[in-house]
């Protein structure tokens, strides 16, 4: 039998199963261990430093006893925590993007996706480059600066070129005042060479969810093509960062399995990843399995109410405090806005699941992954952000800076956010303001800048910023960052 090893490449080591079983054992065992809880709330609390403020985070054993925990008081103890440290190292900034939908073209089975290849009913699309074009001009005409691309796989019509040449148009349209500046990509495992080109290609994190992993039942929910590979998924980080991507965005799609083994697994796998590569995940991503054509998610009876929801989401932000988490438009606006507060990092706004959707007046759902139940515009969701206490954020420096990988985390150790991020978020907020908002969000906006340049604690980095949110308003010059 395998034995657990977080410094293992094999899967079956670094994700081990009878470490997994032991975990929730102990979890359970231990949930009204209050002596223990105690300690567990205190070892995650931010601690200030005489260079900034720390986190030592929760191993996963110890983070699934907080999630285990199921009285109230230490629950609430969580949530304040979880957004201490949101607040200690994010500050109130919400960084902002969409998902780009390429082709719904795929060759895999996956029990849970539309896009399975048996599926004849969905309308299969892959766009040509002029489309690329004209989804990235109409993204842009929102105001989004950032994108996370999306790929069935098929190895014909979608190959890594086909991926790359999207990538190379998508950089290349500026139309007005716009522009992509970061291009995540969300496509299947693939090798070290193809990861190798991704990151020539400039792309920001290479995201891939796990689905999960509980290895038996990740075969039976992909059944056939190649993601019905096991072990080649689950090392899909570490090719990537032997290919030099610094930047992975890890996730599970919860409802597949039970959730204790799910975050376990999850934890387990950053771990991994910091114990090989010496950096962590860039983020984690929380989606839940969704009503899609040909799927209806009351087949997957592992589905998680809201309540239990947010206690992940708290237990992931006390467990790995420096790695930012993602919700997507899957949630509803009241879900997404406890969610905020419980840790998320970085949200998606305005999106559209099917190929070709941005261009299309009407919301189409002919090709569409799985509905979308936060359905505003932009504009509604910046304004809303902003008047729920947060900072819409459309900064895509700390990449384009070489601020990858774990010079990302030093920052973020050091304390250096509030120079550097929060004026960056301001100075992309107001192009967002200046170039696509409605005249209500504007009002807002522009007072919040103006109270939040005034935090900026470094005098120089202020008057820059400052300067440069003048320069913006009057002039067309854009793209100012620390
Ligand atoms: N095809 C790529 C792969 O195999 O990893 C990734 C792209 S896929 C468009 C993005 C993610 O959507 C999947 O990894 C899966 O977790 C999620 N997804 C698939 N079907 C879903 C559904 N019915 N509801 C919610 N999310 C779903």
């Amino acid at each position: 039998m395998a034995t657990y090893n977080p410094k293992s490449l094999l899967p079956e080591e670094f994700i081990n199963d009878a470490e997994i079983r032991a975990t929730i054992a102990y979890a359970e065992e231990n949930k009204r261990n209050v002596e223990l809880i105690d300690s567990l709330l205190q070892k995650a609390r931010p601690q200030k430093t005489e260079t900034g403020v720390t986190c030592s985070g929760l191993t996963h054993r110890e983070a699934s006893v907080l999630l285990a925990c199921d009285i109230p008081e230490k629950i609430e103890e969580i949530y304040r925590i979880a957004e201490e440290i949101k607040l200690a190292f994010y500050g109130n900034r919400i960084v902002m993007f969409a998902p780009l939908y390429l082709s719904n073209y795929c060759v895999n089975g996956c029990v849970y996706c539309p896009y399975h290849l048996k599926n004849k009913h969905i309308a299969r699309r892959k766009l040509t480059q002029d489309e690329v074009r004209a989804e990235v001009i109409a993204l842009q005409d929102m105001g989004h600066k950032r994108l996370a691309i999306e790929a069935g796989e098929h190895p014909v019509e979608n190959p890594i070129e086909y991926i790359l040449e999207c990538i190379k148009t998508i950089y290349s349209v500026n139309h007005k005042n716009g522009a992509i500046r970061r291009v995540n990509v969300n496509i299947a495992a693939t090798t070290v060479e193809n990861y190798r080109k991704l990151k020539e290609a400039g792309i920001g994190t290479y995201i891939l969810f796990q689905e999960t992993y509980h290895k038996e039942s990740y075969l039976q929910l992909h059944p056939t093509g190649p993601k019905h590979d096991y072990d080649y998924h689950t090392t899909a980080m570490d090719r990537a960062m032997e290919g030099g991507i610094d930047d992975v965005g890890l996730g599970v799609l919860f409802g597949l399995e039970l959730y204790k083994y799910e975050f376990a697994g999850l934890l387990m796998h950053a771990e991994h990843l910091e114990a090989v590569h010496g950096v962590g995940p860039h983020t984690i991503s929380v989606p839940r399995i969704k009503r899609a054509d040909d799927i209806d998610p009351n087949v997957f009876d592992n589905s998680i109410p809201d309540d239990i929801f947010e206690k992940i989401i708290a237990c992931i932000r006390l467990a790995v405090p420096y790695t930012g988490m993602i919700i997507s438009t899957r949630e509803t606006e009241e879900v997404r806005r406890r969610a905020l507060n419980r840790g998320i990092s970085q949200i998606s706004g305005a999106s559209r699941t099917s190929v070709g959707g941005y261009t299309e007046e009407e919301r189409p759902h002919d090709s569409e992954q799985f509905d979308v139940s936060d359905q505003r515009t932009l504009d509604e969701v910046v304004r809303w952000l902003m008047e729920c206490g947060h900072i819409p954020s459309f900064c895509t420096a700390c990449y384009r800076e070489g601020r990858t990988g774990d010079r990302f985390m030093s920052l973020c150790k050091t304390g250096q956010i509030l120079n550097c991020c929060h004026p960056n978020a301001l100075m992309t907020l107001t192009e967002f303001l200046v170039d696509y908002a409605s005249e209500e969000t504007k009002a807002i906006g522009f007072k919040l800048i103006e109270e939040e340049l005034k935090k900026i604690p470094n005098e120089k980095a202020r008057a820059i910023a400052m300067q440069n949110v003048e320069d913006i308003k009057n002039s067309n010059r854009r793209d100012f960052r620390f």
